[in-house]
């Protein structure tokens, strides 16, 4: 595993830095939610997609030498398929954050709720895993003050759900939205890791949108995030690693799915965009890298 402290690397957050840090998250939502987000309802059994992308990402990871932070969805340790899926992530040695209980949009929740989706699903995840979840991210990046200040009071380290952008300066004009990790709540040790953005109107450049738009929009908006940034966090979903299956449930939801790619060219142009991230950065976990930051 390379971890940043192995490396004796000093961090710096201004422009001068060499040292250049990235992480990689994954995203486990599982076809349930991805066709709730569609409006639909899957009843498809036996979630094969869920349980191909955590083996699929187990042995990338593997073969690539990296340490990742999963975001799990707590009801998902319900389910027995997925449930030994996730303790082989654990077992793996990789890092497990919270991706809310159910996935619902944070934003249009009652305080009850939002504690539910939050604190709940914190103690299900780390009681049935017998880890610390340290990390949350927000279903659809839709977040509020509340639900930063209930993430900040039971334990959490960080939440990754902001842009950098104009439309999150606007929700929180208070706070002192950073490009790099940087604390919300300074008195609580509580940060904030951003997800890359570089400029307006282009769409992001995780693995997701990746598949469509090649690697050569991947390096280039890499190069100039690269200009102003020294952290990168690059987040992949299950559906990066999927093997492809059957799904019946239209063209739309199939390209969303990143459904109509082989699981070797997936792997194949995963690896590229991997190896180019290592190539510019150090790599670590946002668990380790906020352990060094916060001393
Ligand atoms: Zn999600």
């Amino acid at each position: 595993m390379f971890c940043a402290l192995d490396k004796k690397i000093t961090y710096y957050n201004d422009k001068t830095s060499l040292t250049k840090t990235a992480w990689f998250h994954v995203d486990m939502d599982g076809l349930d939610v991805i066709f709730q987000g569609f409006g639909k309802k899957y009843s498809g059994g036996v979630d094969e997609f869920y349980i191909t992308a955590v083996e699929n990402s187990l042995s990338f990871f593997k073969k690539k030498n990296i340490t990742a932070t999963y975001f799990l969805i707590a009801k998902d340790l319900n389910e027995p398929g997925k449930l030994s899926s996730i303790k082989k992530i654990v077992k793996c040695g990789h890092k497990i954050a919270c991706h809310g209980y159910n996935h619902r949009s944070l934003t249009s929740l009652s305080s009850k709720e939002k504690y539910l989706e939050i604190v709940e699903a914190k103690e299900r995840i780390e009681e049935a895993l017998g880890i610390k979840c340290l990390g949350f991210r927000a279903p659809r990046y839709h977040i509020d003050l509340e639900s930063f200040d209930l993430m900040s009071e039971t334990g959490y380290k960080y939440d990754t759900s902001i842009y950098p952008n104009h439309k999150y300066h606007e929700w929180f004009p208070e706070a002192h939205i950073q490009k790099e990790p940087f604390l919300l709540f300074k008195e609580k040790s509580f940060y904030e890791v951003p997800l890359p953005y570089v400029i307006p109107m282009l769409p992001p450049f995780h693995a997701s949108y990746i598949f469509y738009l090649r690697s050569f929009y991947f390096k280039t908006v890499l190069y100039f995030f690269r200009q102003y940034s020294n952290c990168l966090t690059y987040l992949f979903h299950l559906t990066d690693f999927a093997t492809p299956h059957n799904i019946k449930c239209g063209l739309k939801l199939n390209i969303f799915t990143n459904n109509f790619y082989s699981k070797s060219t997936k792997l194949n142009f995963l690896e590229k965009l991997t190896d180019h991230i290592s190539h510019h950065f150090l790599i670590t976990t946002t668990e380790d890298y906020l352990e060094h930051l916060s001393g």
